[in-house]
């Protein structure tokens, strides 16, 4: 059943051609956190599988509707290490998905056999991408809560990359809205701002959407603390982890194909 609250914000998500003007000050973007940047994964924090890797180079990947939760559910299974205030941070970040999508997060039990594997390892921030089938690992390293891995914008940030969705940034489109710069990227990380066809990975007809908390922040592996990403339109913020942003739950909606009531 369809909440009201999901169709008013189908509504407005949809009805919005430009990312949602900020109500956070300036500064808070300006912080830098690095936690998703820690791993040596893929971007930093996502796991690929080998088929993926395979996919993307035949430019096909995360469009495929194989790397989607059957029945939009998700079981996911707490580490027992998590404190309880941690847990119920984690779980109030899926609520906010579930109040605006038609997913669903639920506990694990014995008759699950594919589910997401919430650890506490003291390794950053990452997630597989996309539904793998089995056990998927999903890594909030302890942090103080609104901090590090343990701010909502994060949580959401990472179960995002297990439904599906690769940052904003490699959208096959991003040069008409940002520049690299990447004189300022080490050669080793000049990997994780590579840009996709749109058959690979799709925005679902969405803009571009700066105010995506799937988009890196500006100095996102830096070697100088120098701008990596610079936005084209003068007033755009990136890398925000306060939110899900319209823009997040408009791809969401479409990827799953929740029920907008039209
Ligand atoms: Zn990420």
């Amino acid at each position: 059943m369809m909440s009201v609250q999901l169709v008013i914000l189908c509504i407005l998500s949809s009805s919005l051609a430009k990312p949602l003007l900020f109500d956070q000050p300036r500064w808070f973007w300006s912080w830098r956190d690095t936690s998703e940047e820690k791993g040596e994964y893929y971007e930093g924090d996502m796991i690929l599988s080998s088929k993926q890797i395979t996919d993307l180079r035949k430019r096909t990947g995360l469009v495929n509707t194989q790397y989607r939760w059957p029945n939009n559910t998700v079981p996911y299974q707490l580490s027992s290490e998590f404190t309880q205030s941690e847990a119920d941070f984690i779980r109030t970040s899926l609520n906010r998905v579930e109040e605006v999508s038609c997913l669903k997060f639920i506990s694990r039990n014995s008759f699950h056999n594919d589910f997401i594997s919430v650890t506490r390892e003291n390794s950053g921030c990452f997630s597989k991408v996309g539904f793998q089938g089995g056990v998927q690992q999903l890594n909030f390293a302890p942090h103080k809560l609104g901090e590090g891995c343990f701010r909502n914008g994060t949580i959401i940030h990472e179960f995002l990359h297990a439904l599906g969705f690769f940052h904003m940034q490699s959208a096959a489109d991003r040069d008409d809205y940002v520049t690299i710069v990447w004189d300022n990227i080490s050669l080793d990380h000049r990997k994780n701002f590579k840009k996709y066809n749109d058959t690979v990975i799709t925005h679902f007809g969405v803009d571009y959407d700066y105010d995506s908390v799937m988009h890196y922040p500006r100095n996102a592996f830096s070697i100088n603390d120098k701008d990596t990403i610079i936005p084209r339109d003068p007033d755009a913020e990136i890398g925000q982890r306060v939110r899900i942003s319209s823009g997040d739950i408009e791809r969401l909606n479409k990827m799953y194909e929740c029920d907008c009531g039209k």
